[in-house]
C-alpha cells in the first residue's frame, strides 16, 4: 500500500505517483491505463506535456473497466506560465478538465512562477514558451494576482488542492503573506546533485508537502542534450548508490525513491515498462539506514538541469 501525506487542504496525497512528461502522445492512454493497473494512483500531468487527452482516455477505460473509481485517484495538473493572467486561469482549466474527462484536479499548480504574454489556445496550444526572437514575451501579472485565481478554483471546486512549482524560497516567503489559503504542495526538481536542504526545511515549518520531480537526476535530460547532465556520473551507476542497492537487493532507481520518500518527499517517477513501473511504485517497503541517506544526501552540488534558461539554448524543441 502506497503511504500518503496528509496535505494542508486536509486532503491526503499519495507519496508515490506517476509522471507523466514526454509521455508520447501515441502511448499515452495505455501508459496512464497500465499505471493505474499496476496501483498508481496520483497522476501527475500538465498542459505542457501536450498529452492530456489521451491521459483522460486512459483514466476513462480504467474507470470503465472497474480497475479504480474517480475519487480514489489523485489527479494533479499545472497551470502554464502564458495562462497566468488572472483571467486567463478558470477557462484554462476547464478546457484541461475536459480533457481529463473529470470534473475537478484533486492538487493544481502553478508550473512555473514568471508568467508569459497569453497564447489564445486557438492559435497554440499547449502554447510552450512565448517568444519573439530570442526573448522571452513577459506578461506583467504578479504571482500574487495568479495566486488570487487559484484560489478561486478551489471556491469552484475545480480544484480540491492548489500548489505551486519551480518557486524558491523568497518567492514562498512572499506568498505566505497573502496567501488565503496556502500552497499545499511544491514541486521541485531534487536528487543528489540537487538535495535542496533549506528550502525543504523552510517548507516544512510552513507545512508544504514537497514532490520531488527528475528523482534519477541527469537521466532525465540527457535526451535534449544538455552538456552538464552528459557530464555527470548517471546516479544509477555511481557506486555508492550501486552498493546500498546490492545491500538491500533492490534497483539503484528504488534507492534513489527511497532516498527522497525517506526524506519525507513525495516522488512522482515516470517509465513505460510494466516491470519497472511496479519497482517505481516499490519503493517505500524497505527503509536505508540514516547513514546512507547522510551520504547520498552529501553528493549535493546544487545542480539544476531543469531551469527555463536552458531550453532557451535548444530552441528548437519549440
Ligand atoms: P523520471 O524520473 O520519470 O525519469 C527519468 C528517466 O529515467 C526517464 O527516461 C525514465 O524512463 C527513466 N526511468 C524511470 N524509472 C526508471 C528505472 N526504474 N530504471 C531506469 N530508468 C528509469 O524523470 P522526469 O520525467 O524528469 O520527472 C518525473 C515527472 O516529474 C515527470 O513525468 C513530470 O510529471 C514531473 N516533472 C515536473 C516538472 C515541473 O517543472 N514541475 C519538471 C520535470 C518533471
Amino acid at each position: 500500500m502506497t503511504p500518503t501525506i496528509k496535505l494542508s487542504s486536509g486532503y491526503e496525497m499519495p507519496q508515490v505517483g506517476f509522471g507523466l512528461w514526454k509521455v508520447d502522445n501515441k502511448v499515452c492512454a495505455d501508459t496512464v491505463y497500465n499505471a493505474i493497473k499496476s496501483g498508481y494512483r496520483l497522476l501527475d500531468g500538465a498542459c505542457d506535456y501536450g498529452n492530456e487527452k489521451e491521459c483522460g482516455e486512459g483514466v476513462a477505460r480504467a474507470i470503465k473497466d472497474g480497475l479504480v473509481k474517480r475519487e480514489e485517484l489523485f489527479i494533479v495538473s499545472k497551470l502554464w506560465p502564458t495562462f497566468n493572467d488572472p483571467e486567463q486561469v478558470t477557462p484554462v482549466v476547464k478546457r484541461q478538465l475536459a480533457d481529463w474527462q473529470i470534473d475537478y484536479f484533486d492538487l493544481y499548480l502553478i508550473h512555473f512562477p514568471g508568467a508569459l504574454k497569453f497564447v489564445d489556445p486557438s492559435v497554440r496550444y499547449p502554447p510552450g514558451w512565448q517568444y519573439e526572437g530570442d526573448k522571452i514575451i513577459r506578461s506583467k501579472t504578479t504571482i500574487q494576482d495568479t495566486w488570487r485565481a487559484m484560489e478561486a478554483l478551489v471556491d469552484q471546486k475545480l480544484a480540491r488542492s492548489i500548489g505551486i512549482s519551480n518557486f524558491q524560497a523568497q518567492l514562498i516567503y512572499d506568498m505566505v503573506r497573502y496567501a488565503r489559503i496556502p500552497p499545499a504542495t511544491l514541486q521541485i526538481e531534487h536528487h543528489p546533485y540537487l538535495v535542496q536542504q533549506e528550502l525543504l526545511n523552510l517548507c516544512k515549518e510552513e507545512g508544504i508537502a514537497v514532490t520531488a520531480y527528475s528523482s534519477f537526476g541527469p537521466a532525465s535530460f540527457l535526451e535534449f542534450g544538455f552538456k552538464h547532465a552528459e557530464a555527470m556520473v548517471p546516479l544509477m551507476k555511481d557506486p555508492l548508490i550501486t552498493d546500498i542497492a546490492a545491500k538491500h537487493g533492490k534497483q539503484p532507481s528504488q534507492i534513489l525513491l527511497r532516498w527522497a520518500t525517506q526524506r519525507g518527499l513525495a516522488v512522482i517517477p515516470k517509465t513505460s515498462r510494466a516491470e519497472v513501473m511496479a519497482q517505481n511504485l516499490d519503493c517505500t517497503s524497505f527503509d536505508l539506514a540514516q547513514e546512507d541517506i547522510d551520504k547520498i544526501s552529501a553528493k549535493d552540488g546544487n545542480i539544476r538541469f531543469n531551469q527555463p534558461s536552458n531550453y532557451f539554448a535548444t530552441q528548437k524543441m519549440w
